[in-house]
């Protein structure tokens, strides 16, 4: 049966019933809520309320806008482990990140890291790691709780003098919950009061076993204060990552997160943005929650210009609309106009979000199997 009620109709697409009926009238079919219409006026009223048609399906305007077909094997190449370094305050996860950082600074790679954009990318023996680099790691903490998860690797670091702490005990606890494995860095080891057997001892009581007591944690000693350890540290995150068999297709519209975010006076908006698959271009048109922007320039946090992106590189972009949300999605789209409408949506959506999640597919078969 080739028909559906209106009301049924509006519920379909989480719309109100008067916002379906008003749209029929519009195109000329007087019909209530409790009338029943063919199909393809169905689809007509659909498609001016923002679901589309196609074959046999209704779509959202996201989904006629945002690609997420899977990629074919075949279109899979490698890429960079994304790190995120966690642990309680106090016990070097800064000075870690700044020594790695700085190190690079050392090694002459071209362009030394100069700018701080909340990621940046190292290259250990040719292989490129990509660390987050934002205090408080809150957009990790936001894509946590979004169950999108970024990071494919955490160091853990743990001051050799201090021991475990509340801070490292959640951040075992994120790390868990986002199965991503955990590397133990024990910090501080140039200090005379540093105790490692320790630390190891009470790692085993968070299932985190070290490797020399036949667990499966691997655990590096280093001081960040000295460098000590650090090469070997970032061997061992390579290790990590090569297990995990990390790919994506450079072959596609971009998507990924927003690591940091902030309105620049001068330059407007200024987003970090991690690429997690496909290639980001200038010029591209993106949106990220509900922000829409093109992106005007990109630079990486050498200070270098650049005029593509791939997976697992960091770019700091101008030329968004307004700020997105550390945290926040963002896919690059291929219609702007059609961008500017799903932003507005997502407005609505956050608005009537008491109401429900809006936006499902449905089917013809969901339609009318009833
Ligand atoms: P965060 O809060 O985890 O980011 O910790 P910081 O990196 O800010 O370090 C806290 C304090 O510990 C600072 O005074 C650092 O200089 C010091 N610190 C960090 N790493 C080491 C280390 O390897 N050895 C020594 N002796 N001090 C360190
Ligand atoms: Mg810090």
């Amino acid at each position: 049966p080739d028909e559906i009620g209106v009301g049924e109709l509006a519920s379909r697409m989480k719309k109100t019933g008067a916002e379906v009926v008003k749209c029929l009238i519009k195109n000329g079919v007087m019909a209530s809520l409790s009338d029943v219409i063919d199909f393809d006026t169905a689809a007509i009223i659909a498609e001016e309320l923002g679901c589309k048609v196609e074959k046999e399906i209704i779509v959202t305007i996201e989904e006629r806008l945002i690609d997420v077909s899977e990629d074919k094997e075949e279109d899979l190449r490698p890429r960079a482990p994304v790190v995120v370094v966690m642990g309680h305050v106090d016990h070097g996860k800064t000075s870690l990140l700044d020594y790695i950082r700085s190190s690079d600074v050392a090694s002459g790679e071209a362009g030394g890291i100069t700018q701080h954009i909340g990621a940046y990318q190292v290259s250990v023996k040719g292989q490129p790691i990509t660390f987050l680099d934002t205090p408080g790691h809150e957009a990790f903490t936001a894509m946590r709780a979004r169950g999108a998860m970024i990071t494919d690797v955490a160091i853990l670091v743990v001051a050799a003098d201090d021991g475990i702490m509340p801070q490292t005990v959640e951040s075992i606890n994120h790390a868990k919950a986002a199965g991503i494995p955990i590397i133990v860095a024990i910090n501080k080891m140039d200090k005379p009061e540093a105790n490692p057997e320790r630390i190891k001892q009470q790692l085993t009581e968070y299932e985190l076993v070290p490797e020399e007591w036949g667990g499966e944690t691997i655990i590096c000693p280093i001081s960040a204060k000295t460098g000590m350890g650090v090469d070997s540290l970032l061997e061992m995150v390579l290790l990590t990552a090569e297990m995990q068999e990390l790919r994506a297709n450079p072959d596609r519209s971009a998507h990924g997160a927003v690591i940091e975010a902030r309105l620049d006076k001068g330059r407007g908006p200024v987003a970090t943005l991690l690429v997690q698959n496909g290639t980001l271009h200038q010029g591209d048109v993106i949106i990220a929650g509900t922000a829409v922007g093109r992106v005007r320039a990109m630079t990486n946090a050498r200070g270098q210009k650049l005029t593509e992106a791939g997976p697992s590189v960091p770019v700091e972009i101008i030329g968004m609309g307004e700020v997105p949300g550390a945290g926040d999605d963002f896919h690059a789209v291929a219609d702007e106009r059609m961008a500017r409408e799903l932003v507005e949506q997502r407005k609505q959506e956050n608005k009537d979000r008491l109401n429900g999640p809006v936006g499902q597919k449905v089917t013809l078969e969901d339609l009318f199997s009833q």
